[in-house]
């Protein structure tokens, strides 16, 4: 099959030619072949992007000083633009990352258009409101774009992500310099040229490809003025401790060890694929997953049989294939932090009842079996870090205190999940976990509801109308008039 090739970079409103010759391999993870190319980003490209950002903000005609409903006509055309290309997206996202194609369609394929479409009606529907002040007169409070903002994407769920940014900011008013993972970064070239049959206009967005030296130095530009990054907890800190300095702006969506905690009356038989959406999708590589399994002991083989099922049941392949349930993990690298978990989890005694190695007959790409490791102790390795792969930890308790307990004892909080045929006695335990979301009998983050997370999972909201905020200024002017009611 013949790759795909890019030579320049989507800057300014056009392609450009890149600083440098270097260019960016992507290999595909299914069949470690190479599968295309595009030229590596450098310093002086982001410096370039930055620029066109900047121009393309401050101009006093420009993007930023549209109505919405005009921003808006571009962005529709944008989102359109989006969907003629929503099954080469879903291919190529699923080529890169071993994503199941299926689930390609729906995450990668569908969401840009929708998140698109969400924010620009959210911002249509006012960004100025006039309140009666205490003191006597009214005060204006406008919701400014906040400038140009650098977004950092990960390679896990790439289109879905950077639409989570891309929506509300460009919708804002705001001008984009996107840097992509460089493991997928072929759908984000596709995402360029949606742009510019949509005619959004130069520097409005700007796409640089690279790897994290190239991605810090866009974090510490002069010319950036809010960072919304999504990865993990350490390249976070990092990115953190940029912005601080800075006084920059910063949303952080980071990694994730969450409780999918399974109450006594639960029939985990009957939910048994939202439980696998909520667990293992994306073979194990979403931030939001649970992957620690909370059991209660009065059910504890009941449970431990029925996931041990699951995991056995699942197709592992090709992610192009319809029937797919597990694909290869993105890359080598990742294969074999997932590998050294594994083995760290029988060296600290969890009993492994599925998986627990490679699948047999797949020789090329980078497959691991999906895995169950059952009676893992709460502050064992593999029921404290992030794996992200296809590897569940199941864990005792006694009674629904302790459950409480163990759910919230982690560095992280961004997921979790409650199982039971109560849902009121869900939603009341969910409460009690202490996570940014928490989903009864399933776990699907709504577009309307803001998600995000605590401790090490990171700081700030995307999604519902609190994923605006972060990319908005607020402004009080105190009017010289009277409160109608004064
Ligand atoms: P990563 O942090 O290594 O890379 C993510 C992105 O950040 C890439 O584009 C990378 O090039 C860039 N990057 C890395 N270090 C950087 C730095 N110091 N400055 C600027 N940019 C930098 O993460 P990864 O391994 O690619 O992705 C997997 C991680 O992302 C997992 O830990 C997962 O939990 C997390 N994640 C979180 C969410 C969420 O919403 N909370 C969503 C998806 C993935």
């Amino acid at each position: 099959m013949a790759t795909i090739e890019y030579d320049r970079l989507y800057i300014d409103g056009r392609w450009t030619s890149p600083a440098s010759d270097d260019r960016i391999q992507v290999i595909e993870a299914a069949t470690e072949e190479n599968v295309g190319s595009v030229p590596a980003g450098t310093e002086g490209d982001v410096d370039a992007a930055v620029d066109a950002a900047r121009r393309a903000f401050d101009d006093p005609e420009g993007w930023s000083n549209w109505s919405p409903a005009r921003r808006g006509e571009v962005l529709e055309r944008f989102a359109a633009a989006l969907e003629a290309r929503g099954a080469e997206t879903a291919r190529r996202v699923s080529v890169q990352n071993g994503m199941p194609l299926w689930l390609a369609q729906n995450f990668e394929a569908g969401f840009p258009a929708l998140l698109l479409r969400y924010y620009s009606g959210l911002v249509a529907a006012g960004q100025e409101e006039v309140r009666a002040g205490m003191l006597g007169k009214k005060v204006l409070v406008r919701r400014d774009p906040i400038g140009v903002v650098a977004a950092i994407v990960p390679w896990n769920v790439p289109q879905a992500i950077t639409f989570l940014k891309l929506g509300p900011a460009l919708a804002a008013g705001n001008t984009v310099v996107l840097k992509p993972a460089p493991e997928t970064v072929l759908d984000a070239f596709l995402m360029a040229e949606a742009a510019i049959e949509a005619g959004l206009p130069p520097g409005v967005l700007n796409v640089v490809p690279a790897g994290r030296e190239v991605g810090a130095y866009l974090v510490a530009h002069p010319g950036v003025d809010k960072v919304s990054f999504t990865g993990s907890t350490v390249a976070g800190r990092a990115i953190a401790e940029t912005c601080g300095r800075l006084l920059r702006p910063v949303t952080l969506e980071l990694g994730g060890k969450s409780a999918a905690i399974v109450l006594d009356d639960a029939d985990l038989s009957s939910t048994i694929e939202s439980f696998f959406g909520a667990t293992l999708l994306n073979n194990g590589q979403i931030c939001w997953l649970g992957t620690r399994i909370l059991a209660p002991r009065s059910r504890y083989d009941v449970v431990v049989d029925t996931i041990t099922g699951l995991a056995q049941s699942l197709t592992v392949g090709d992610p192009l294939e319809p029937a797919t349930k597990v694909g290869p993990l993105v890359s080598e690298r990742q294969r074999e932090r997932v590998e050294s978990y594994i083995g760290k989890g029988k060296a600290e005694g969890g009993r492994v009842t599925a998986g627990g190695g490679r699948p047999q007959g797949l020789d090329r790409g980078w497959f691991v079996e999906p895995t169950i490791f059952a009676d893992v102790d709460t502050k064992a390795t593999i029921a404290q870090e992030e794996i992200f792969g296809p590897v569940l930890a199941v864990i005792q308790y006694s009674d629904e205190a302790e459950a409480v307990a163990i759910a919230n004892d982690s560095d992280y909080g961004l997921g979790g999940s409650v199982w039971t045929s109560d849902p009121e006695r869900g939603a009341a335990f969910a409460k009690k976990v202490r996570s940014g979301t928490v989903g009864v009998n399933g776990y699907v983050n709504d577009p309307y509801a803001p998600f995000g997370g605590i401790k090490s999972s990171g700081m700030g909201r995307e999604l519902g109308p609190e994923g605006l905020q972060p990319f908005q200024l607020l402004k009080s002017i105190y009017l010289d008039e009277a409160n109608d009611t004064a």
